[in-house]
């Protein structure tokens, strides 16, 4: 039997979810029918309603409705009432629905596919938007010395860092001398800027992470690898690692292969047809 799924975002024809989702189905030889859904904000609710009385057998969200998904579901993962917000929708037998947040184990799963192990290490999280946010319990879980969150606008990092201990907020970089991992949760990218960290920062880390990917190597990894010699990754991996903590919650199955997916859309944002 084909089981539907569908992500829901606004815009949403750019999503590669559909073909993450085929590409994870074809390992487990799994039935699945997977197509992107256009929502507005006024209707989002009465869409997800409207499908999930169809019979879809889970949903993604994607900007701008995650917040909006953790208001209506009936029951949240952990991660999801961290982060306030849920990226995955699961419907249960008795009419309700769970809310899960699996950016974090995206996350997690890629940096231990590169061999990247937190506990005990300095890690600092630029940026205190969504992403930020939706990763950091698995951070936390993840048993580091501390995590360091920098933003732009600093109240937002002090909010973040006050969610738990553990956590501290960069009022001024004269307090933290160097840390071992960096994560990029900025969207800066997007509008071709840098977020405003010292140098140094970067020089002595061994692993620097950017969860902005696109076809060539991100602006903010150019500008890392120009002074630092630490190893990089952009956030692919990260995309097609919550697509698989998705996959696993739905279906029940183990973890889908990830790596093979990453090649897959590697390739394609490289040579795109
Ligand atoms: P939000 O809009 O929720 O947050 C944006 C964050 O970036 C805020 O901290 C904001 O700071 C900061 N920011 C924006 N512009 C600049 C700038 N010019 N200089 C410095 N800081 C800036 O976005 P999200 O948290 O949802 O997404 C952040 C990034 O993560 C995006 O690039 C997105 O593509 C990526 N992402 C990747 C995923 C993956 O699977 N690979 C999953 C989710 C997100 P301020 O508070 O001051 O506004």
């Amino acid at each position: 039997m084909t089981r539907e799924f569908c992500v829901l975002g606004n815009p949403i024809a750019h999503s590669r979810s559909p073909q993450i989702h085929e590409l994870f189905a074809q390992q487990f030889e799994h039935n699945l029918c997977y197509r992107r859904q256009l929502a507005t904000v006024d209707r989002f609710s009465r869409v997800v309603a409207g499908l999930f009385r169809q019979g879809l057998a889970g949903a993604n969200v994607t900007v701008p409705f995650k917040v909006q998904a953790y208001q209506l579901v009936t029951r949240t993962t952990a991660e999801a009432s961290f982060a306030r917000a849920v990226n995955t929708l699961i419907p249960q037998r008795d009419g309700g629905l769970l809310g899960a947040n699996t950016d974090g184990k995206g996350l997690l799963y890629d940096l231990k596919r590169q061999g990247v192990d937190l506990s005990g290490c300095k890690v600092l999280l630029i940026g205190a938007g969504g992403a930020a946010r939706g990763v950091l319990k698995n951070l936390l879980d993840a048993k580091p010395e501390g995590i360091w969150i920098y933003n732009r606008t600093t109240a937002n990092a002090r909010a973040l860092s006050e969610l738990s201990t553990g956590v501290h907020c960069v009022e001024s970089w004269s307090s933290l001398a160097a840390v071992d991992v960096v994560i990029n949760a900025t969207s800066a990218s997007l509008f071709g800027q840098l977020p405003d960290v010292p140098e140094r920062m970067y020089r002595h880390a061994e692993f620097i992470y950017d969860m902005f990917y696109g076809a060539e190597l991100t602006g903010f990894l150019k500008h890392v690898q120009q002074v630092s010699d630490a190893r990089c990754s952009d956030g692919l991996g990260m995309l097609v690692g919550q697509a698989a903590e998705s996959y696993r919650l739905w279906w029940g199955s183990e973890l889908p292969r990830i790596e093979p997916v990453i090649r897959v859309l590697r390739q394609q944002l490289v040579e795109p047809s």
